[in-house]
Parts: C-alpha cells; structure tokens; sequence
C-alpha cells in the first residue's frame, strides 16, 4: 500500500530530477495513459519527460527507492499490445522518452546513425538521408513511434525482405538498468565475440529489462532505382509463385512484398474515397501485392527487367493486372493505399486483431483453413488480412459484421476466435507475434503456448535484470509468474 505521502515525495523527487514543466499528471498525462487501439486504458502517478540519460538514471533511482512503484517506458504510443501504458492502480510511473531525441552521431564510413531512444523514427530516416544514406526500417506508424520503441518491440515494417527487423538494423544500445545505472554500449562494431549479447536481450524486451536511452544503428548506401509496382494475383499460392518469379530475378533487390485481401482494400476505399485507384478500374482478383525493387544501378536497367518478369507472371497466370509507379508521386499513392489499411480498419470500429507468422510456403493452407473456421464459428464477421506476405507475416484480423458494434462482438467472440487462429497457427509451426510483441494482450497466450523450459529461462533472466519487477510487471513474463 502506498501513502498519500509518498506519492506527493516521489512527485517532488521527480520535478527536482527532470523539472516541474516534465512531470504531467491529470488531463496533462491523458494521452500517455491511453494506448492507440483505445483498449487500455490506465491512470499514471505521473508522467515523466528526461531530456537526458542521467536524468532517466535518477528516475529510475528514485522509482525504485518506494516500494510498490513500477515504472512503464514510453516512445511514441503506437504500440498494438498494451505494452506502453499504465495498469488503473496508480502506482505506475510513465518514462517518456520523447524529448530525448537528438541525432548524436554519423559515420559514414562505419556506415552507422547513432541516437537518441525518443527520436521519431521518421525523423531518423530524414538525418540518414540528409548525410545521402537510407535507415531503411519503415512502418505506418513512423511519423510518431520512437527509434526506442521500435527497438524494445523488435519492429518489423516492410523492408524485413531486405534489411531484417530492428534488431538487425542495431549495432549498439545504451540502456539504463534497474539499478539505475548506465551501460553503454554504443559501438558500431559487425564483429564483437566479447560474452554474451546483452544487446539482444534489451532488443524485443518491451520495456521489461531496461530503459533504452539511445542506439547506434546500421545504414545503407542509398539505392539509385527504386521501381513500385502493385498487381493483382487470383491466389496467395499464385502471389507465392510471383514472389519466387520476382526473387529469382532480382535475388536481394527485392525489397518489399506486401499483400493485401478484397476486403481489407475495399475498406480503405469506402473510408479514403479519395486516394486515387493503385490498378484501372474492374480488377477484381482475390489478392493485390504492392512490391518494391531497389538497386545499386541505374533505372534503365531495373525498369525494362522488373516490365520482363512481370509479362511473364501474367503469361504464366500469376497475375491478372500490374502496374508500374511512373513517377514518385504514384509510388507514394501505392504506399499510402497498404499504409492506410490499419487506419481504415481502426475508424470501422474495434476488431479482433493476429499478428500471425508462419513459414512462408504454409501461408495459403493457413489462410484458407482459418477463414473456413472462423467462417463457421462467426458468419458475416469480415476479413481484413494485410501484410508482409515476404516474410511469412500476415495481419490476419476479424471485423464484426456489417452493422454489429466491435465491442459486443470482441466480448462474444474474441476467446474463440483466438483459440481457433492460435490452434492453427501452433498446428504450421508458426508464432502468435510476429512483430507486435507480447505486452498485455498476448500474455496469456504466451503463458499457455509458449514451451515451459522457454519460459523459464525468461522468468530468470527479467529475476537477473530486475530483481524488484521494477519495469512494466505484468507485460510479457514476470519473474514469478
Ligand atoms: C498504424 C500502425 C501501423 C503499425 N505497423 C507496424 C508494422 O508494420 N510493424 C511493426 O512491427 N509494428 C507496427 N506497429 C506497431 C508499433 O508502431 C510498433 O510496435 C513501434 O515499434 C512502437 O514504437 P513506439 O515508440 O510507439 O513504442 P510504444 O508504443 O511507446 O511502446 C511499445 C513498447 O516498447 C516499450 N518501450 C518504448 N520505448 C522504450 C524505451 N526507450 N526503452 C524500453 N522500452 C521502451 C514500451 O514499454 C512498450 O512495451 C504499427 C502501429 C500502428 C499504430
């Protein structure tokens, strides 16, 4: 139990630490206690801005110094599992990242970006390409998640094909731990066999190890060619077919390769009616697939190739319809149709959302066994299954149907939908998250399917790392339970 007293020392101990203008609590603190599906919703005892690492090191010190308090770290709230916001017991405080986003070094021979954890990832593509490099992690929600955030979730996005997820783009962290104390870390080395990787425990930790408070990541010479084309295939085994096609071509050009269902598109229509039709009117194929090349050489020689392979899908029936961005601006609309089917769905209402991986080649046996089940098991409830079809990772979710409100449905279906997804998931092999994380929504489910000896190896290792259960309990794994 913790005292009224006590709430109003640690308060003060924080304004000393960070100032009283970063310490926000009431309707100033609103918008960190809500997540941005608006699934939970918590009540902070403060939010709390650092502007730097010693700053957060002294918070976390006078967090730990009360019993009874936990500290919940923030980027930018776009988080998809309830893992960046407070529980309603008011005992939590929430770390805020976001003033610590400065830009601390770049070295392009490394070729390396090191920066701030509160840094808007948008705003660390820009500084890469500013010093004519790319810091290719991209995602729909990078005009506000944080380079933190990305890295504590191990984010995916769309370029996985290409340059791997977060934790492939990260070099080096500087993380402050429960102790409070800094381990600093950020070196650009490729090659560093020094004991165990501490990095890649913070990586994917959600916030349940330490706080990351700046990073040094990997950047890439900027392509010369970049070529988007969106086509419509019958089938995903046909979309399968052309991502083989396009691979074989083009090996690591292949950059992206999204797909998308009828519905999922459909959707996005009726909510943006005014984003301009990626493909001429009248395809109506079962599956479009927006797919990018990029090259180290010049445009007049990836575009007559990518116009070959593709008049040979369609030849070979893998494709009905394509076609090819002429211009930036046309590129830009393809992206922004795939990007704008999570704000879609969100405006349609509360959904049942999977975040589904399984190997690759099992995708089509996936989709078509589930969508029969869930068929069976809720008639009329819509599909909107969207995502990064290259690496085995779909968006697989389930709208209620049309007219039904989405939380009378989540309440009478959401267990049995997910038994069913999960079953079938566990049945090919596959993962529950393939790159939204754990957090509060999928605790259960990773209690219940994930193996007993993985579990415990992560109960001691957050017991090693944070002995108190300081950072963000009830996420993930607790050290007990
Ligand atoms: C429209 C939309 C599209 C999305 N698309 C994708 C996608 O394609 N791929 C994908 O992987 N995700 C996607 N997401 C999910 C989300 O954007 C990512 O999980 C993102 O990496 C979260 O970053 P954030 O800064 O918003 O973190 P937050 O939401 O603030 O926090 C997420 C988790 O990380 C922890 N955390 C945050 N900062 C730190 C830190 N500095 N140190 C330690 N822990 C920290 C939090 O405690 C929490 O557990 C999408 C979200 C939206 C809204």
């Amino acid at each position: 139990m913790i005292e009224p007293d006590d709430v109003d020392r640690l308060r003060a101990s924080l304004r000393a630490i960070v100032g009283d203008a970063n310490v926000l609590t009431g309707d100033d603190a609103a918008a960190h206690e809500i997540d941005w599906r608006r699934r939970y919703h918590g009540r902070a005892l403060a939010v709390v801005r650092p502007g730097s690492t010693e700053d957060v090191a002294a918070v976390v010190r006078a967090c730990a110094a009360v019993a009874g308090i936990s500290i919940v770290p923030q980027g930018g709230n776009t988080g998809l599992v309830g893992g960046g916001v407070p529980d309603d017991t008011g005992r939590q405080v929430v770390l805020s990242l976001a003033r610590m986003n400065r830009v601390r070094a770049i070295d392009a021979d490394t070729l390396t970006l090191t920066v701030e954890a509160g840094a808007v990832l948008e705003a660390v593509q820009a500084a890469a390409a500013d010093a004519g490099l790319l810091f290719p992690l991209s995602l729909a929600a990078e005009g506000s998640c944080t380079i933190g955030g990305n890295l504590a979730t191990n984010a995916g996005g769309t370029q996985v094909l290409r340059y791997g997820t977060a934790r492939e783009l990260c070099l080096g962290l500087e993380v402050v731990t429960a102790a409070g104390e800094v381990w600093s870390a950020l070196r650009g080395l490729r090659k560093d066999n020094t004991g165990y990787d501490l990095r890649d425990l913070f990586v994917g930790s959600e916030g349940t190890l330490g706080v990351i408070t700046a990073a040094t990541l990997k950047v890439f010479p900027t392509p010369r060619a970049v070529v988007t084309a969106w086509v419509a295939t019958p089938s995903l085994e046909t979309a399968l077919a052309l991502m083989r096609r396009v691979r074989q071509a083009f090996d690591a050009e292949l950059t992206a390769f999204e797909a998308m269902g009828a519905f999922a598109l459909a959707l996005t229509a009726a909510r943006f009616p005014d984003l301009a039709a990626p493909l001429p009117a009248g395809s109506t194929a079962g599956w479009q697939v927006l797919l990018e090349l990029s090259s180290p050489h010049d445009e007049v020689l990836l575009v007559p190739q990518a116009e070959r392979v593709l008049a040979d899908a369609l030849e070979a029936g893998e494709i009905v319809d394509a076609s090819l961005a002429q211009t930036i601006a046309q590129a830009r609309t393809m992206w922004h149709w795939r990007e704008s089917i999570p704000l879609a769905q969100s405006a349609e209402g509360l959904n049942i959302k999977h975040d589904i991986g399984v190997p690759t080649s099992a995708m089509p046996a996936f989709v078509r066994e589930a969508d029969a089940a869930l068929d069976a098991l809720c008639p009329g409830a819509r599909h909107v299954t969207f995502g990064h079809l290259g690496d085995g990772n779909l968006h697989y979710n389930l709208q209620a149907p049309r007219g039904e409100d989405g939380e009378a449905f989540l309440a009478r279906f959401e267990p049995g939908v997910n038994r069913v997804v999960y079953d079938l998931v566990s049945r090919f092999g596959g993962t529950i998250s393939a790159e939204h994380g754990v957090g509060q929504l999928k605790r259960d489910e990773l209690l219940e399917r994930q193996s007993p000896v993985a579990l415990e190896m992560m109960r001691r290792i957050r017991r090693a790392l944070d002995p108190a259960g300081l950072f963000n309990p009830g996420r993930v794994v607790d050290a007990g339970g």
